[in-house]
């Protein structure tokens, strides 16, 4: 079988399939796991010929530019998430800094979803903003808002669903009407979900950024990020990212090619086992609310139903007894690690208003409603029944001095 029928064949082949071999190029050596290629720059046949392709950009170069690796793991990814083009870079947030580098101009402004990740954030309020790029922030449901703060120099709307750390459902089709009714381009962070689960594109979105360091690895070892998009969009990526060079790292290309393989199922294990300790959570004593898409009780529920095609990892829930609790809560458990990392195979536990939310401001952080009784949990791979008795551990910690 020749290179071209092996292609013919992929392309119309179903996403499973597309995780496992998408993208992937044999050297003549014939490896079946996709090979690493850990080379800073190529050689050229002649003078002539680096001349050829220093002109045409056509080949490779330098692996700022582009390296094999890299290039499968971008193809796999454009792939599972419906893109034209896919351009990976060194974290998530240097995702965001170039898909902001690379479609506003001084003088735009960018209509933001409040709950985005905390990062997020800081770079859009201390650094982009330092360029003349304005953002306002809206409540993520509330449409009227999203309709309301867009203004002539509105370029970019920008979305994290279900949101960090209290699960709100943004209607994706829904702000990408807004979007185009405007002329602006939607921008969805993916990185709860993943393709597996949610895929922005389809439902009108213009631009897809991740972090890869979550549940594509999901093994929490490397820090990598994608965009996906259009050719005409991303073309302006790889201008940025070649320019500037916050590019990934080949080894972790490597890792995380590794990881999409399993991402499907990964992803229905981390649902499946977070809606069974959402529902279970609900009934403990000393627990208020828990925020869970997967929750018939969830304001967005239905929406979610639709949009995704499963609920995702990641939950959070409220302790009676405020900061204390909240801290008793995590110091008693034994099982789950402390870390703000989420979307690993390990289940971690944060206290999002004095680690992940607290460089923010006590204003800024009570408009996102992250409050000092707020515990998130990134449910792992864990047995559930060992997540649970871990979870009761931390609740008779969190009752026990009231
Ligand atoms: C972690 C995260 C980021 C940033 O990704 P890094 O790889 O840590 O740079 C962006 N958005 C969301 C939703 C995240 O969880």
């Amino acid at each position: 079988m020749n290179d071209d029928e092996r292609q013919r064949i992929l392309a119309a082949s179903r996403p499973d399939t597309l995780a496992v071999r998408a993208g992937q190029v044999r050297t003549a050596e014939g490896e079946h796991s996709e090979a690493l290629f850990l080379t800073s720059s190529y050689v050229f046949g002649s003078a002539a010929e680096a001349a050829g392709r220093f002109a045409d950009g056509g080949g490779n170069v330098y692996s700022r530019y582009t390296n094999p690796t890299v290039r499968v793991f971008e193809e796999r990814i454009a792939a599972l998430e419906g893109a034209e083009q896919a351009v990976a870079t060194a974290s998530g947030m240097a995702a965001i800094l170039a898909a902001c580098m690379s479609l506003l101009d001084a003088g735009a402004r960018i209509v933001c979803s409040r709950g985005v990740f905390g990062s997020t954030t800081m770079l859009l309020n201390r650094f982009i903003a330092k360029f003349g790029v304005g953002v306002d922030y809206v409540d993520a449901t509330d449409y009227t808002a999203w309709e309301a703060a867009l203004g002539p120099r509105t370029r970019m709307l920008f979305l994290e669903t279900p949101s960090n750390p209290l699960c709100e459902v943004i209607d994706i089709a829904r702000v990408a009407a807004i979007a185009k009714a405007h002329g602006a381009l939607l921008v969805v962070d993916n990185c709860f979900l993943t393709p597996a689960l949610q895929q922005p594109l389809a439902l009108g979105a213009d631009m897809v950024v991740h972090s890869a360091t979550k549940y594509i690895d999901g093994q929490g070892r490397c820090l990598g990020g994608v965009l996906c998009g259009r050719r005409e969009l991303m073309e302006q990526v790889v201008a940025f990212q070649r320019s500037a060079g916050p590019c990934m790292s080949p080894f972790n290309a490597w890792v995380f090619l590794k990881g999409l393989e399993t991402l499907r199922i990964r992803m229905e294990a981390h649902s499946a086992n977070a809606l069974a300790i959402a529902h279970w959570l609900r009934g403990q004593p000393g627990v208020g609310v828990v925020n869970y898409p997967g929750l018939p009780t969830h304001p967005q529920h239905a929406l979610a139903c639709r949009q995704q095609r499963g609920f995702g990892g990641v939950l959070s829930f409220t302790v009676d007894g405020g900061r204390d609790a909240a801290w008793r809560f995590i110091d008693a458990t034994r099982l789950m690690s402390i870390t703000a990392n989420l979307g690993d195979a390990k289940t971690t536990v944060v206290h999002p208003a004095t680690t992940t939310h607290g460089r923010l401001s006590d204003a800024e952080r009570s408009a996102q409603g992250i409050t000092q009784e707020l515990i998130r949990i990134a449910v792992g791979l864990e047995d559930v029944a060992d997540i649970q008795e871990d979870i009761a551990r931390g609740l008779c910690a969190a009752r026990a001095q009231r």
